[in-house]
């Protein structure tokens, strides 16, 4: 039988591990790339281009390393806990390079159409048409990945904005944004306080004479550098943190809140918003509360309406402004795939944001469509270890009815939790969604077996991070590395803060999570005494 051939759509963070899990799983893949070159929207170029994500020179990610890298490749113990996207990008050409990917690239051909092939309802396959140089090619494939992101499209929503016709400033998308030079002296209203608004009201602020930031229901504000120094994921991205939520989530969604507002008040700063912190994507800025302190932001409600030369703001406040950056967010579609799948304002029914539920064969499947709280990164390489898997009919999916009911029943669960907005339409959580698709692949931690066999690991899988390694220590695709790399992260932690030869030793992770196992049961037993005494 001749190996199965598969389409791949785009060549980012998505597109590269679905070469990788295609060639894992001994499929063919081709991968069509529209720009000259692999990184998807962490590749910045001065001008940004015609259908790939775009953005601003001094983007830093918000997930750390050893939560953002892919599970079998580990980011460089020297390498910054929190990268800027050239690092990202020096990090994703080491992966191309290490597990040979780029010769399965066909850089500067852009996938125009996708269609079931005639016999379809057969053999589940796809024409593929692509354009390169002018030329269009249509070519057959056995299975599509759709790889193309969800952050291309400028949401720029005019229309909510009267009088911005008149306005005789300028004013622009963050897509757009690509530096700081042309605002000197301005003064600027920046609308949205999501992560781009946030990072450029700070960044605007150090040369304007004045940012004025603008939020319709206000926004917590995380932190990258968490307790200790640690990056936030790596403290709170844990299972026994997520178990706590699972099982008291208002307790917990009102202790974080204490703790952020511990950090700065948000009514002092005019960021409250009404909701909690888990029902909103979350926003995270180190600067963002020294910016308002020394007045160089000043935060505002929702724009009324443009003047000519101002912005007048619900409260009635009115600015005069030379400038407006809208970080408004981003919309998706799929105009190749149009027949196939509907999006309307960035609803999209899929199977576990995966799999449109009403193909007669399995051969179509979207990764990195999901916007966690958390990394993408080793979601979409989780996804696309379980989409090829149902590729090679080693998985099977449920009936078309069940899967239309499970995306039902997640679209109810989303809009009783998140804030009604175009933004949470493809909302996961990191570890249940992680766990959700790791049971599919069978490659989810066995906790018992572990503390049975191996217990200094369980307890590291248990109370540490729950990092991508996870997820290779058993089932298809296991990597004799993972235990190592769960058991060594946290001298990668350290390693590049380690600056001066001053620096402390490390101590070991795995101490301090016996000293919490111990604690957490003393406390247990404690209750459990005082409930029990007379
Ligand atoms: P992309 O990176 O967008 O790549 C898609 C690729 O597909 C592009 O190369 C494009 O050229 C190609 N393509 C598109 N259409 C076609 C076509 N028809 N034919 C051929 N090729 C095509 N995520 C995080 O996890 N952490 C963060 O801190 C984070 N920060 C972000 C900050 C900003 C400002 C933004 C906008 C997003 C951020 N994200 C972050 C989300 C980000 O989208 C993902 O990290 C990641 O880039 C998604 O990768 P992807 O491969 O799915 O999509």
């Amino acid at each position: 039988m001749t190996a199965q051939r598969v389409a791949i759509i785009g060549a980012g963070v998505s597109g590269l591990c679905a070469l990788k899990c295609c060639l894992d799983e001994g499929l063919v893949p081709i991968c069509f790339e529209r720009s000259g070159d692999i990184g998807g929207l962490w590749r910045f170029e001065e001008h940004p281009e015609e259908g790939r994500a775009s953005i601003y020179p001094s983007l830093i990610i918000n997930a750390s390393k050893e939560l953002m890298c892919f599970s079998d490749f580990p980011i460089p113990e020297d390498f910054p806990n929190y990268m800027h996207n050239s690092k990202i990008m020096e990090y994703f050409r080491m992966y191309a390079q290490h597990f040979d990917l780029l010769r399965h690239i066909r850089f500067r051909t852009n996938v125009c159409r996708v269609t079931k092939h005639p016999d379809f309802a057969a053999t589940g396959q796809w024409e593929v048409v692509a354009e390169s140089e002018g030329k269009q090619e249509v070519d057959v494939f056995d299975a599509v990945l759709v790889c193309t992101g969800h952050h291309t499209e400028a949401h720029l929503p005019l229309s909510t904005f009267p009088g911005l016709e008149k306005f005789e400033g300028w004013y622009l998308h963050s897509r757009d944004y690509k530096g700081l030079q042309s605002f000197w002296g301005k003064r600027v209203v920046v609308v949205g306080t999501g992560n781009s608004g946030c990072d450029i009201a700070v960044e605007l602020s150090q040369v304007a004479k004045q940012v004025f930031l603008s939020t319709r229901r206000g926004t917590w504000v995380l932190h990258r550098v968490a307790d200790g120094g640690y990056p936030f994921d790596y403290i709170y991205l844990r299972r026994f943190l997520q178990l706590l939520y699972r099982l008291m989530p208002h307790i917990i969604n009102f202790l974080i809140s204490r703790k952020l507002n511990a950090r700065f008040n948000h009514t002092l700063y005019g960021l409250q918003p009404q909701h909690m912190v888990f029902e909103q994507h979350p926003t995270v800025s180190d600067n963002l509360s020294n910016r308002i302190i020394s007045g160089k932001v000043l935060v505002k409600p929702n724009i009324q309406e443009f003047t000519e030369t101002s912005a007048i703001f619900d409260d009635g406040t009115r600015e005069e402004i030379d400038a407006v950056v809208f970080a408004t967010g981003y919309s998706f579609s799929f105009p190749f795939l149009e027949g196939y799948v509907k999006v309307v304002e960035n609803q999209i029914s899929l199977y576990k944001f995966m799999f449109p539920p009403d193909l007669e064969k399995p051969t179509l499947a979207f990764i990195g469509l999901i916007q966690p709280l958390g990394p993408i990164m080793p979601i979409s390489e989780l996804q696309c270890r379980w989409a090829t898997r149902v590729f090679k009919g080693l998985l099977d999916l449920p009936p078309s009815a069940n899967m239309l009911a499970d995306i039902m029943q997640t679209k109810e669960e989303m809009a009783k939790r998140y804030v009604k907005s175009q933004r949470h339409t493809i909302q996961v959580d990191y570890i249940p969604y992680m766990d959700e698709l790791a049971c599919q692949v069978g490659v989810k931690p066995n906790l018992l077996a572990l503390f049975l066999t191996d217990p200094k690991l369980a307890l590291e899988v248990l109370f540490g991070p729950c990092t991508p390694y996870q997820y290779r220590l058993r089932g298809p695709g296991k990597w004799p590395g993972a235990r190592e790399a769960i058991l060594t992260q946290h001298q990668r932690v350290v390693k590049p803060l380690q600056t001066t030869a001053k620096g402390r030793p490390p101590h070991s992770s795995t101490t301090s999570h016996i000293f919490k196992f111990f604690s957490i049961g003393l406390i247990v037993a404690t209750l459990a005494y005082v409930s029990l005494s007379p």
